[in-house]
């Protein structure tokens, strides 16, 4: 996400850095850019008036003309200005209720609903090991219901069964009651959504609130579709109480208008990020990393919590010491880490978190992508231990037939094993090496008294 204002904010105010003494010119200039960037990143033009002007107001007052560091000062005003914008902090759920607390999911159709309650589910139940059960009032299409059941036992919560000719507000009732009888902690209900905002919508939704009376009402909006997703959640807004959004897709949107305006037209707080088509593609939205992110400043924090949660520690360790000692990195740690970074989320997820990455180009970053590391992946998965261990005895006939085993080409595997020896070339130079150290690092950060340098990256970068 984010991705082209970050581009332009980040080389606008780069450009300022530069500068020793900032006078009233540059500073306008800047904020002409500034206000460039987020019309081009589709931010709704209230928020980009009042954002600007917010800018402004800080930036032609003392602090930054006679600053020593004018640039840093301006940048600290733009991030400070982004935060706001979003809503300042976190904020959770509420589900201090009588259990079961009720979360109720609204939005139009296609925008995410149902894999937000898988993903809700999960998050609730992993986390903050509750109970969950879930039941589908979106009667209108019968593969709906069974869409949310496969989800259910995918993330392992309790599954409320229901059918097309029932009525939504008995369903919801009726799973009420078993969830009471069940001793569940949450009901998430997930509803029908339509093309457009309509008044049929409206009115089966706003009866389905008041029979479940819902602690948290989630309006769930695609990112993509930029400031229209501040503009019917307020629609939405207006129809029913929400207490929060949900915007997903936010993997697949480079601009971020949605995340920017959706505070300050509904006033309501973004509480989670989709990131992705996966059960664990949920990420709580904390308006000061994703400022940070904006900025081209890295989300190493979101970045710490994840790999403290989902990478293995001994692995990554063994892996550590293992070059640490300078014994030999091999095609087996290369697909190990790409294991672990697809826990991650892979390398797209990991590359918005990470600080500087816009200024990688985006061809390398293509290079990197989801889809060549599953080729890496299959193409190691083909090969004998020994050839694992030693690359060397890949010659003619075993690239064939390793190409044959993965369903790849022999220039697939070529480049495979050339950028195998390119890292390991690297990872010798550096002697410690990039993503050993760098989880070693980010470890080290999660502890008591740990640190990590400021910027995060280890010298080198990544391995890629
Ligand atoms: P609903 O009609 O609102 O229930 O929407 P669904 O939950 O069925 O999702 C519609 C499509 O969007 C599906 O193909 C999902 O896999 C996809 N989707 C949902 N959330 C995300 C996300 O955060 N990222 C991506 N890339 N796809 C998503
Ligand atoms: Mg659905």
């Amino acid at each position: 996400m984010f991705e082209n204002l970050t581009d332009r904010l980040s080389r606008t105010l780069q450009n300022l850095r530069g500068q020793g003494r900032i006078t009233e010119d540059n500073v306008k200039d800047t904020l002409r850019e500034i206000r460039m960037a987020l019309l081009e990143a589709d931010v709704a033009l209230p928020v980009v008036r009042a954002f600007v002007e917010q800018v402004k107001d800080k930036a032609l007052g003392e602090e930054v003309t006679k600053s020593l560091t004018p640039g840093q000062v301006l940048v600290k005003i733009v991030n400070d200005e982004l935060v706001k914008v979003m809503g300042e902090a976190n904020e959770g759920l509420d589900l201090a209720a009588q259990p079961p607390a009720v979360i109720m999911m609204a939005g139009l159709q296609g925008s995410g609903k149902t894999t937000s309650v898988g993903k809700l589910a999960r998050f609730l139940k992993e986390r903050e090991k509750k109970k969950v059960m879930v039941v589908s009032c979106d009667v209108y299409r019968p593969a709906a219901i069974d869409q949310l059941q496969t989800v259910a036992a995918e993330v392992g919560a309790e599954f409320f069964p229901s059918r097309g000719d029932q009525q939504p507000v008995d369903i919801a009732r009726a799973a009420l009651s078993q969830a009471k009888k069940s001793f569940a902690d949450v009901l998430i209900v997930d509803t029908a959504g339509r093309l457009h905002v309509d008044a049929d919508m409206m009115a089966e939704i706003k009866a389905l609130h008041t029979a479940i009376d819902p602690v948290e009402t989630l309006f769930v909006v695609d990112a993509m579709t930029g400031q229209d997703a501040a503009n019917t959640a307020k629609a939405f807004d207006e129809a029913l109480p929400l207490t929060g959004v949900i915007l997903t897709k936010t993997d697949g949107d480079a601009r971020g208008g949605a995340a920017l305006s959706i505070r300050h037209i509904t006033g309501k707080p973004i509480k989670f990020l989709g990131v992705g088509e996966k059960s664990t593609a949920l990420e709580p939205f904390h308006p000061d990393r994703v400022a940070s992110r904006i900025l081209g400043m890295g989300d190493v924090l979101s970045l710490v919590e994840e790999v403290g949660r989902k990478v293995d520690q001994k692995e990554a360790e063994k892996l550590a010491k293992k070059v640490m000692k300078g014994q030999g990195f091999t095609l087996q740690d290369f697909k190990d880490q790409i294991e672990q970074m697809n826990k991650l989320g892979g390398m797209g997820a990991l590359m918005d978190k990470l600080p500087g990455m816009g200024q990688v180009p985006d061809a390398v970053k293509a290079q990197a992508g989801d889809k060549e590391m599953g080729k890496l992946i299959a193409i190691i998965n083909s090969m004998t231990p020994q050839e694992r261990a030693f690359p060397a005895v890949i010659k003619g006939s075993r690239k064939r037939r390793i190409a044959q085993g993965s369903g790849t080409q022999v220039q697939d595997v070529n480049k495979l094993l050339k950028q195998f020896t390119q890292m390991q070339k690297m990872m010798k130079k550096m002697k410690g090496g990039g993503m050993a150290k760098m989880l070693r690092g980010l470890k080290g950060r999660m502890g008591p008294g740990g640190g990590m340098p400021p910027g995060g990256m280890p010298p080198g970068g990544f391995p890629f």
